[in-house]
């Protein structure tokens, strides 16, 4: 009886093993444990066993039905595992692919590299400088001592009396002209910091600084190079505009307009109906600027330009609003 049950119990096991699944599996459990099943058999056999061989039978019995019990959940969770496996790895290749987000270029880097573009193509070198900057390099040198009143105008952050974070990138003029000798043509692009915030202004900002330096240079060539920038830029149908103006490391000094982007010089809400918008600062070079880095004035002549790239960016773009550069919203970023 004993040698009964143990054959039983592997027989049970080795059939629970053959198993694929889960209907198959409730066949055998029926085979074995149901009412009717192989153990009810046996169980009712113990009847008629002698008095004293009953309990360690009957204990036996119950020992192996419980073994039986075991294995077969064991098996029904082990196929349970297997058929989710199944599931996950089953890869379906007739289904689309998920849309993979590609990266932008921000608009700020898009018209930085326009404006490079134009200028090389114009002959012209790109020249870096330090935004944390010497006073002497942000001011002095470029005809703007400790008294003058054009201090006012920069809102300047400092971090100490002779260092500040540089207002614009004229001091990347001072820097190359005492680095190199004339013939000299580039363009300084960087970050310029102000103590300035509302729809237009932000404390940091990006500017583009132009510098030609050579034995002849005239205000017809600025003009020239200029607007062949803003034609390349914006629209060869742009006219120029150029007004009187006052920068202390250059003169003549002039402020140059363009025909409106936005309504073509008719007049709107943009150009304040002056049909004209400001983008630039020009002139030819200031002698004091020479003398600062020991150029002979009388030889050498030059002119020099700056922008800031939010302007060129808003009017290029139709932006209305400067700080809408720097919140990193994609809904606004991938417009572009
Ligand atoms: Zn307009």
């Amino acid at each position: 009886m004993l040698e009964q049950l143990k054959n039983l119990q592997i027989a049970a096991k080795n059939e629970f093993l053959k198993i694929k699944d889960a209907g198959s599996l409730e066949q055998i459990r029926v085979k074995y444990l149901g009412r009717k099943g192989l153990i009810s058999q046996l169980m009712k056999t113990i009847a008629s066993l002698p008095p004293e061989e009953k309990p360690l039978i009957g204990k036996k019995a119950n020992e192996c039905k419980r073994v039986i019990e075991y294995f077969l959940e064991e098996r029904l969770s082990q196929l349970k595992q297997k058929s989710t496996k199944n599931k996950k790895e089953k890869i379906d290749l007739t289904l689309p692919a998920f849309p993979f987000l590609t990266g932008h270029k921000h608009p700020i880097t898009l018209v930085l590299e326009e404006t490079y573009q134009i200028f090389a193509g114009l002959g012209f070198e790109i020249a870096e400088g330090p935004e944390i900057e010497k006073d002497f390099y942000n001011f002095e040198a470029l005809n703007i001592p400790k008294d003058h009143p054009a201090r006012d105008m920069h809102d300047t952050f400092y971090i100490s009396k002779e260092i500040l974070l540089r207002t614009h990138t004229s001091p990347v003029q001072i820097r190359t002209m005492e680095k190199t000798h004339p013939p000299i043509r580039i363009i300084a692009p960087g970050k310029v910091y102000r103590r300035d915030a509302d729809v237009t202004h932000t404390p940091m900002f990006h500017q583009v600084e132009g510098l030609l330096v050579d034995t002849s240079a005239s205000f017809s060539e600025l003009k020239g190079i200029l607007t062949a920038f803003v034609h390349q830029m914006f629209d060869p149908q742009t006219r120029l505009r150029f007004r009187p103006s006052y920068f202390p490391f250059t003169e003549p000094s002039a402020e140059i307009d363009i025909s409106c982007v936005m309504c073509r010089g008719e007049g709107c809400r943009v150009c304040s109906n002056t049909g004209w918008l400001e983008i630039l600062g020009a002139g030819m070079v200031h002698p004091e600027v020479f003398r600062a880095v020991d150029y002979d004035s009388e030889k050498y002549i030059g002119f020099a330009f700056g922008m800031g790239m939010e302007r060129i960016a808003m009017l290029k773009y139709g932006i209305g609003d400067i700080r809408l550069f720097f919140e990193n919203d994609l809904r606004f970023l991938t417009q572009f």
